[in-house]
């Protein structure tokens, strides 16, 4: 009997000693690569969704019912769609001001602040251009918080948070240096966004953007501003145009057709390859050599 139940006990799975909900992809890889097999990560938004308003899930609601920790990106960025969702799933370990709300914004320097929140600039973010996890210097300070967090949360394996954190940031600066010299040549040259999501990451590679699809942001594209957008081009000669993938991509190819740009749909988040391989993509469509 002894036996048996020994046998049972050993072949039970090793239970994870933290259970996180990460609020996008880079969240949950980024977590992953930090906790090994002593976190269990869930992912709450998918990265082909738009990442300023998810459509809520019964299942998110049970993501945030079991977990110890929820890491968000923060400044403002889940604001539409994770406060309904926390409410639901009235948890107390991972309300704001808890050990387990993580927001990693508030450990970034954020850019593009409005000088006002007039309606009439459009549907801009009030704290900043939360889109930060598109420069890809800023993922070593992330790692770090997500470190520190899982060892002060489970301290027993603080030693394997750390042991990971460091083989990180080694691999990441050769991958930092790959990236930096591979961007160097579009140095100094000019992009046409969408939205201004990728602005961390032209502003990093000191591409600068000379205007969006978009006329304002969250307002649809019109007819006026997209035929201002082809004259620019032409004259400024602006050789790319890039696009996320969640907003129709009509008007981009078209301003392309228009104005001789190369339009490239680029990943804001992570989909289902490594966060290498998200940035790799990016460098690659980004700058061509
Ligand atoms: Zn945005």
């Amino acid at each position: 009997m002894k036996k048996i139940a020994l046998a049972l006990l050993c072949s039970l799975p090793i239970f994870a000693s933290v259970h996180v909900a990460a609020a996008y992809p880079y969240i949950g890889e980024l977590t992953k690569t930090i906790a090994g097999d002593k976190a269990e990560v869930s992912v709450i938004a998918s990265a082909s969704s738009d990442p300023h308003f998810v459509t809520p899930r019964p299942s998110y609601i049970g993501i945030l019912r079991s977990s110890d920790l929820l890491i968000l990106n923060g400044g403002g960025l889940e604001i539409g769609w994770i406060p309904p969702l926390l409410a639901q799933a009235n948890n107390a370990k991972i309300v704001q001001g808890s050990q387990g709300y993580l927001d990693l914004s508030r450990y970034v320097k954020m850019i593009d602040k409005p000088v006002s929140l007039s309606r009439a600039q459009g549907d801009v973010h009030a704290e900043g251009n939360p889109h930060y996890a598109l420069d890809p210097h800023i993922m070593p300070t992330l790692a770090k918080v997500i470190m520190l967090k899982l060892s002060a949360m489970d301290p027993a394996n603080k030693n394997v948070y750390q042991a990971n954190y460091d083989a990180f940031v080694k691999h990441w600066s050769d991958k930092l240096a790959q990236w930096d010299a591979a961007m160097a040549p579009c140095r100094n040259t000019q992009v046409v966004q969408y939205h201004e999501l990728f602005n961390y990451f032209f502003n990093r590679y000191g591409i600068r953007t000379a205007a969006t699809i978009e006329p304002l942001p969250g307002i649809s594209p019109s007819s006026k501003h997209t035929m201002e957008v082809i004259t620019q081009i032409r004259s400024e000669k602006i050789p790319l145009i890039t696009q996320d993938d969640y907003h129709e991509p009509k008007t981009a190819q078209f301003i392309a057709e228009k104005s001789g740009a190369r339009a490239v749909i680029l990943a804001h988040d992570v989909g289902n390859g490594s966060l290498d391989k998200w940035f790799d993509t990016l460098v690659t469509q980004t700058c061509l050599r």
